[in-house]
């Protein structure tokens, strides 16, 4: 079986998030069950590999776009649209010509597979959402399965953008990929392919609630029986402190952790004796910035320091520049993204925070299990799905789980996490049993096998 999976990133070439992840780990597991697997990205800035071909693509007018190849992977070349610093925006906002960087995109890939040959074409997220449209118009036998990454994400534009899209104006409709008076890319992956997954099945299920389907609930509602939820594995090849070079010190124990929080807490001028909390992170609402930043004088309070690296929205960073500058032996703010800081975070903090307003799957809170790092949770999507509430009389559970979207709910999950840290024996313990829990890739790749073979 030949599968093409397309996307707007992956390791090891560009990551924003969590999809690079996952596009640059799946492939490789998909081979290992004899699934050949190849990989269709934009070619951004500083991406090399070799010229394999060029293609006319018509988009109001002819455009050029030429095809390079690394491995599995194919890179589409158009260096107007792709050869910038910044993969959708910069920190102020969008680019205002995603749509047609990738509309342009989408009308690339759906000729490739046509002229290569794939037996499934496997999208994700909204910059792929024109593919199952092009290729159902095609009248391609090739099937398609489209994957939702983040609901929240959609590839809106208005309407005016519609005829760059080349598509008959029967689309243009609320039963097409009209929402609301604009275009929406996510809509027509999900109207237009054969399956849609998304990365957990909690997320599956929340999604076709009004609370959570960001106005979409009702289009993945009406295509429930062909909606699945598989959870994201980590690639513990990459994410292992056993053989990560990455970090200060190599460990598979309590012990061999503290060495690794000595040394990052000594990189960033924090105080080594408090309990450490990290986040590795976007930094939007979607990742509980808000309540954080309610309940932070609180939790300093309780004995806490607090270590953030992430990227995002301007009026988060300036609030936790401030909050660095109040507590500066208590809080390290790094506002950048830096692959090698996050390995150390990981492995350096006793708790990893994620409080999210919703999670579709979450790789932080799984990355910091093989890390030893006891992940502090809301209780949504994925994070539902991975995170079970410590329970010290039992010592069942991998976390610390809370409810409500509040900073009152997060304080008290902030406080019972202090209380168990204070008892050394047992936080030990936890530790080292979330160092135990296995997300590993195989069962999930697995479930994606059977799938394309349903098809
Ligand atoms: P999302 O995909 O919503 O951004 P996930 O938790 O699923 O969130 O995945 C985030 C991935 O991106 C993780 O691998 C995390 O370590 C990484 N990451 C996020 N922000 C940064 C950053 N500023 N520097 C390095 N890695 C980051």
């Amino acid at each position: 079986m030949k599968v093409a999976f397309v996307a707007s990133e992956a390791i090891p070439y560009k990551k924003t998030g969590g999809l690079a992840d996952v596009v640059g780990a799946l492939p490789f597991h998909l081979n290992k069950l004899g699934i050949k697997t190849s990989v269709f990205l934009p070619r951004y800035k500083g991406i090399k590999g070799s010229l394999i071909g060029n293609l006319q693509i018509d988009m109001k007018e002819k455009h050029n776009v030429q095809v390079y190849t690394e491995g599995h992977f194919y890179f589409i070349d158009y260096p107007k649209f792709f050869d910038r610093d910044g993969l959708y925006g910069t920190e102020k906002g969008d680019f205002s010509d995603n749509c047609e960087r990738f509309t342009l995109f989408c009308k690339t890939v759906t000729q490739l597979i046509k002229r290569y040959g794939y037996d499934i074409v496997h999208c994700h997220d909204w910059q792929t959402g024109l593919i199952p449209l092009y290729m159902k118009l095609d009248n391609m036998d090739t099937k398609s399965i489209f994957t939702i990454h983040n609901l929240g994400y959609q590839g809106r534009f208005p309407s005016s953008k519609f005829p760059i899209l080349g598509l008959p104006k029967e689309y243009f409709d609320p039963e097409g990929i009209e929402f609301y008076g604009d275009i929406n890319f996510l809509k027509a992956g999900i109207l237009y392919s054969d399956i849609v997954t998304t990365v957990s099945e909690n997320y599956a299920r929340e999604i076709q609630t009004s609370e959570s389907g960001f106005g979409l609930d009702g289009v993945l509602n009406k295509k429930r029986n062909s909606l699945v939820g598989i959870i994201n594995g980590i690639d513990y090849s990459l994410w292992n402190p056993e053989n990560d070079s990455l970090i200060y010190q190599k460990y598979n124990n309590f012990n061999g952790k503290q060495k690794n929080k000595a040394r990052l807490t000594e990189e960033c001028n924090i105080d080594c004796e408090r309990p450490l909390i990290g986040m590795v992170t976007r930094i939007a609402d979607q990742k509980g910035f808000d309540i954080i930043i309610k309940a932070f004088d609180d939790f300093i309070d309780m004995g806490f320091s607090f270590l953030v690296l992430g990227f995002g929205d301007e009026h988060y960073h300036n609030k936790l520049k401030t909050f660095e500058s109040i507590y500066p032996d208590k809080v390290s703010v790094n506002i950048k993204f830096d692959n090698k800081l996050a390995h150390r975070i990981y492995a350096g903090c006793d708790f990893f925070l994620m409080p999210s307003q919703y999670e579709p799957c979450g790789l932080g809170q799984l990355i910091s299990l093989k890390y030893g790092t006891v992940p502090i949770v809301r209780k949504t999507g994925g994070l539902a799905d991975t995170i079970t509430d410590f329970d010290s009389d039992t010592l069942s559970g991998n976390g610390f789980v809370f409810r409500e979207h509040s900073s009152k709910d997060l304080l008290k999950a902030l406080s019972k996490s202090y209380e168990i840290y204070c008892n050394k024996d047992v936080f030990k313990r936890l530790s080292e049993k979330c160092m135990d829990c296995n997300f590993s890739w195989e069962e999930s790749a697995k479930k994606y096998k059977q799938l394309y073979g349903s098809l």
